[in-house]
């Protein structure tokens, strides 16, 4: 199980993710974090919870260190 990294712009754990079923078989995974301040939120979709959790970490990794 990949743990999520919080947020490095609102510090926010806010971060789901859900799986997209069609027929009751899941078919890929959505990641949702909300923001507390702008009312956004960023969302993607991938083939496994891995991938998006992956993508996620990865990716605010790469914002927490620029
Ligand atoms: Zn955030």
């Amino acid at each position: 199980m990949i743990e999520l990294n919080p947020c490095p712009f609102c510090k926010s754990s806010e971060t789901y993710v859900s799986p997209n079923r069609c027929n009751a078989r899941i078919h890929s995974y959505s990641l949702n974090h909300y923001y507390d301040l702008i009312k956004g939120n960023i969302t993607f979709t991938g083939n496994s919870e891995e991938e998006v959790k992956s993508f996620w970490n990865y990716e605010m990794d790469k914002n927490a260190y620029d």
